[in-house]
């Protein structure tokens, strides 16, 4: 579904990301580990269309995407720097993305009450974004991403400001929307059981390089380096 090559990054003479690249089946789940400053979150961004690489392509299914804006490469997207829009009512924030496909205003609305059911935040449809808590944002943000079941989902720590049963409940959620609508995700996190629990493979990050690329029990069991073997056993 999308296949990244030679992505390169610098910002000044700082090298962020190394020539990457990656391949990712339809309706793989990949998650993203590495250490503070790795480039995980460059990458993200690189792929969102919030940055543009230094050289590199992008293929979304057959398609370069390198140099569409991020609304032209039709993503879905959980960022901390893509924040909910703050004039609009929550459930106008869940709605944005249908409104721009076409969806008809009762499917809409439809939608919204699920989405907002199934994030725990039924009652917040009026409120506006800054009445909300922190954690409760992020869930109206996942809400928008996921509404209209996006081919390509990335999210950049979507579950970090939650609490223990929160994060829970929505690494559910995200599991059965992968495991029901087929989404592509890259998932970007610190939380390594978080990692182990979602995904189908795990690229470790390493100075903006890919330092391992394998399924989690595999990585985990057979670190491909001292590098990763040293990862694994710092978090724990
Ligand atoms: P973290 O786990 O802390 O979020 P990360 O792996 O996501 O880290 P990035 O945010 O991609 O790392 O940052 C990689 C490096 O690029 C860091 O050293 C950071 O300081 C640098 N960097 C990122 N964005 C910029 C920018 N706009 N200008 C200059 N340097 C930047």
């Amino acid at each position: 579904a999308l296949r990244i090559r030679s992505l390169c990054k610098s910002f000044g003479d700082h090298e962020v990301l190394r020539s990457v690249d990656l391949d990712l089946g339809a309706g793989e789940f990949l998650t993203l580990l590495g250490p503070s400053g790795s480039g995980k979150t460059t990458l993200l961004r690189i792929l969102a269309g919030f940055d543009t690489p230094d050289s590199g392509r992008i293929l979304l299914r057959g398609r370069d995407i390198s140099h569409l804006s991020p609304a032209e490469r039709d993503l879905g997207m959980v960022f901390q720097q893509y924040a909910l829009f703050p004039h609009l009512t929550v459930a106008d924030n869940v709605a944005y993305g249908l409104r721009m496909r076409g969806w008809k205003p009762a499917r809409r609305t439809r939608r919204v009450a699920e989405m907002l059911e199934l994030v725990g935040l039924p009652d917040k449809a009026r409120s506006k974004p800054q009445q909300l808590s922190g954690g409760q944002q992020q869930r109206v943000a996942l809400a928008r991403a996921l509404a209209y079941e996006p081919q390509l989902l990335l999210m950049d720590e979507p579950l970090g400001a939650l609490d223990r049963s929160l994060r829970l409940q929505m690494q559910e959620e995200i599991r059965r929307v992968h495991r029901e609508v087929g989404t592509t995700i890259i998932f970007v996190t610190h939380d390594q059981e978080e990692a182990l629990a979602l995904s189908d493979r795990v690229a470790i990050m390493h100075e903006g390089g890919l330092a391992g690329l394998a399924p989690p029990s595999q990585l985990y069991q057979n670190p491909p380096s001292t590098f990763v073997a040293r990862f694994f056993s710092n978090a724990n």
